[in-house]
Order: C-alpha cells, then structure tokens, then sequence
C-alpha cells in the first residue's frame, strides 16, 4: 500500500514527502481510512509505530477539505509536555504546505504567548491536561467548535492522574465529534474511558502490546554492586549510535548521568527534578547528537520521540512488563533497528519472567568476555559515593578515553546554547556488538 492510495490533498502529500516517509506503516494502513471516514478509533499501539501520523495525516485532510478555518476544530490531548512538542511538530512537518496552524500548551511556561497564538486563527491544539484546563477555566480557549479529539497514549494519562482532568476538559466539549483514543495497553480504567468517550468505534492493534519487532533484546546478569561497572564496560565495548538509558529512581539518574561524565561520555539525565529549560536542553541536545547518552526516569522519560536511539539499557529492570515496551519502544522505532539490554540482578527474576510472557519469547543473557563479575563491592559505594568536582578547566575523563562512543563525538556543548532541531535524519545505523558472548539464561 502506497501513501497515493489514501487520496490525500496534494498539500498534505507534500508534507508527507518533507517528512521522508515512504510506505505507510501497519498502524497508517489500518487506522488512516477509518479517520477519514469521520469513525471512532481505539488504537492499540505503542510510540514507535507511527501512530501520530495516522491520526494527524487524516485530521488535516478534514481540515483542509472541509469546514471553516481560523477557529480550534481538531484537540489532541497528551500526557506530557515533550509527547505534547513532539506531536505538534509533527504536525508543523507533516502540514508545512497546508497553511493549517497548530499550537502547543502545557505547563511550566507563560500563558500570555500561547494565547497569542491561540488567537491568531489555530485549527489544531495539542496540550496536557492541566494547563488546557486552566484555559478553559479563564475562558482563554474555546473548544465550541470541536470536531476531533484525539487521546494519545491514553495509558500514561491514567497513570499520572489525569482522568479526573481529561472528563472535566471533556465535558467542555461539544458531544457531536470524533474521538481518537490510543494506548499501548488496556488496563481496566481505560477500557472504561474509551466506553464513556468513544461510539462504536473501530479497533486498531498493532502486534497487541509486544514491542516492535525490530528491536533485539539482552540480559546483563551482574551483581548488583556491578551495575555501574558493567553498564560502563557495555558502553565502551559497544558501538552505539545513541543510548537511552533507564534508572529507578532520579537521584541514581543523575547520579550516573555525572559518572558517565566523568569517564568522558557525552551524557545528560533527565529528570523529573529539572526546569522546563533544562529539561529541553538535555533533549535537544541529545537528539542532535551532542549528547550521545541520556539517562532517565520512566517518568522523565514519557513522550520521548528519538527516532536515532539506537540502544535502549535498563539499568534497573522496570517495574511492570508493561513499562520494558514502553521504554523499548523508543528504540527500533518505525522500522529501523535497536537494541534493548538489560542488567538483571538475583532478585530480578520473577519480573524478567514476566517481560518474557508478554513478549511471547526467551530473551537471551550474555557475558562480557573480560569482565571481572566476581570483583567485590567497591569500599564505597560506587553509585553513591561523589568525590567533590575539581575546577572545570581541570577537569579529565578518568581511566581513559572510552574506545567506541566519546571518542567519536565533539566535547560537550553548553546544553543552554544547543540549537532546537527536529529529529535527526538517519544515518547508516553502527551497531556491532563485540567481545559480546552469548550463553544461555
Ligand atoms: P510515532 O509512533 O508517531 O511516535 O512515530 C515514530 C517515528 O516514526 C517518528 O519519528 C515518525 O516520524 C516516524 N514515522 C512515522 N510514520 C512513518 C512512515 N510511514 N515511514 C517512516 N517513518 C515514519
């Protein structure tokens, strides 16, 4: 199937050209022709799939075929500021010919220039929930002429509170619309969401919530005094494109975000501590490159579109099976290839048993062949201890020049002054793993 196969307006096909898209993806192929036939979706889908141009290529065709312009007919709710950019970006992208206007509104900035924007004439909103209601509720927004509302990663919105906020927005709405709601997993909530939202709707599933199946997975067995040892060694023996790589907790994201550092990776962490400026610096900074390396919450971590991530490493294994897809997913996106690894201590199993059930398959252990695994812990805590910074011209990489990923990237920019860019294009991916011997789990 051809994109030409879904009559989209010339303008909209252009746009689909900018974006370098090809082929349409499995979840464009299902989704797209019930869009424009004005039904119902539920999409069962995870980041990754392509979904958000399945729901934004078909919205703008509505808009720029029919009805009125300069007034807000199509909203997409999301649960976090960076999935909320991320999508409006794809719809600067993917409309650049169109002439239609978006405009994003989430918290942590200044009301007054969104609603400048606003009122220049947009057609398509995409917010958070807590801020698009302090809109409605100074009456800076209006939602009267609603036609489709689309609920992204509906999943992540229940999980962080906000169905109270999503039905009061809701009830904002005009009842006559289309609905949109995708997720990429079905808890009970939200299948009671998507009865009180959606009418007759047509289901779409992409691989039910197994992960894309581009991605290849791995078990780092190790003590867990190791963690930080092997997760290093991991690094220098592997060449990466760009790695993601996930913590527990935000303190032991920053804190191996510094020890990244200081073995001279270029790495930034992201967590939920962070200004929205800062925040927005480690993301740009590692979507162009500056940062080879990001470590993150799962929280953080939300809405994170890096189509180049080339690795994904649980550093501490997740704590539902459902959240191993959602972090994978940021790897092996929309058909490229990823890898997944993740360091498993003793007590790790049962949830590891867990992933497997939900991927329907074994994932396979591997040793680094020159790794020490029964060096004893260190005498201070490595992930703890932090030897105080010395003055930053003086400062080193110790142990020298990691082998495979600093070596190959400029020294780190100030983040503040790394310029904002869309996704990177890709590029050939480098992903041989060496010294890498698999054994079985
Ligand atoms: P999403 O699941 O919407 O977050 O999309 C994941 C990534 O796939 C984004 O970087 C999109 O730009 C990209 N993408 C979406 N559709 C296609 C397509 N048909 N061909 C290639 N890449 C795509």
């Amino acid at each position: 199937m051809n994109f030409e196969d879904f009559n989209f307006h010339p303008q909209i096909m252009a746009g689909i050209l900018t974006a370098g898209y090809q082929t349409p993806t499995p979840i464009q192929i299902q989704a797209i022709p019930s869009v424009l036939k004005g039904q119902d979706v539920l999409g069962l889908a995870q980041t990754g799939t392509g979904k958000t141009a399945a729901f934004a290529l078909p919205i703008m065709q509505r808009l720029l075929t029919t009805g009125r312009r300069g007034q807000v007919r199509a909203l997409v709710i999301a649960p976090t500021r960076e999935l909320a950019e991320q999508i409006h970006n794809s719809f600067a992208t993917l409309g650049e010919k169109t002439g239609l206007r978006s405009v994003s509104i989430y918290g942590g900035v200044g009301m007054p220039p969104q609603v400048a924007r606003i009122k220049q004439g947009a057609e398509i909103i995409v917010a958070c929930p807590g801020r698009l209601l302090d809109h409605l509720n100074q009456k800076t927004i209006s939602l009267a002429h609603l036609e489709v509302l689309v609920l992204d990663e509906a999943d992540h919105m229940f999980d962080m509170g906000f169905l109270p906020d999503l039905r009061r927005i809701i009830q904002h709405l005009p009842r006559q619309r289309q609905t949109l709601l995708f997720s990429a997993t079905m808890p009970e909530a939200i299948r009671g969401l998507a009865m009180e939202v959606l009418s007759r709707p047509v289901t779409v599933q992409i691989g039910s919530t197994a992960p894309a199946d581009t991605v290849s997975h791995a078990l780092y067995p190790v003590p867990a005094h190791l963690k930080t040892t092997l997760l290093l060694e991991i690094l220098r023996h592997t060449d990466t494109e760009s790695v993601l790589v996930f913590t527990r907790t935000k303190h032991r994201a920053k804190r191996i975000g510094e020890q990244l550092e200081k073995k001279g990776f270029t790495a930034a962490s992201l967590q939920g501590n962070l200004s929205q400026n800062r925040r927005q610096a480690a993301l740009n900074g590692f979507r162009d490159g500056t940062f080879q390396i990001l470590v993150a919450t799962d929280i953080a971590a939300r809405g994170i579109d890096v189509s180049q991530v080339s690795h994904v490493i649980n550093y501490d294994i997740p704590d539902t099976p459902e959240a191993y897809v959602h972090r994978i997913g940021r790897t092996g996106r929309a058909a490229r290839t990823g890898d997944a690894f993740t360091l498993v201590t003793e007590e790790d199993g049962p949830m590891i048993r867990a992933i497997e059930r939900l991927l329907g398959s074994r994932i396979g252990s591997r040793r680094l062949d020159d790794f020490d695994y029964q060096a004893p812990p260190p005498k201070v805590d490595q992930e703890f201890a932090r030897p105080p910074h010395p003055p930053r011209s003086t400062r080193k990489p110790a142990g020298g020049q990691p082998k495979t990923l600093a070596a190959r990237r400029p020294s780190r920019a100030t983040p503040e002054a790394a310029p904002f860019r869309q996704e990177r294009r890709p590029t050939a991916p480098a992903r041989s793993t060496r010294h890498h011997r698999p054994s079985s789990s």
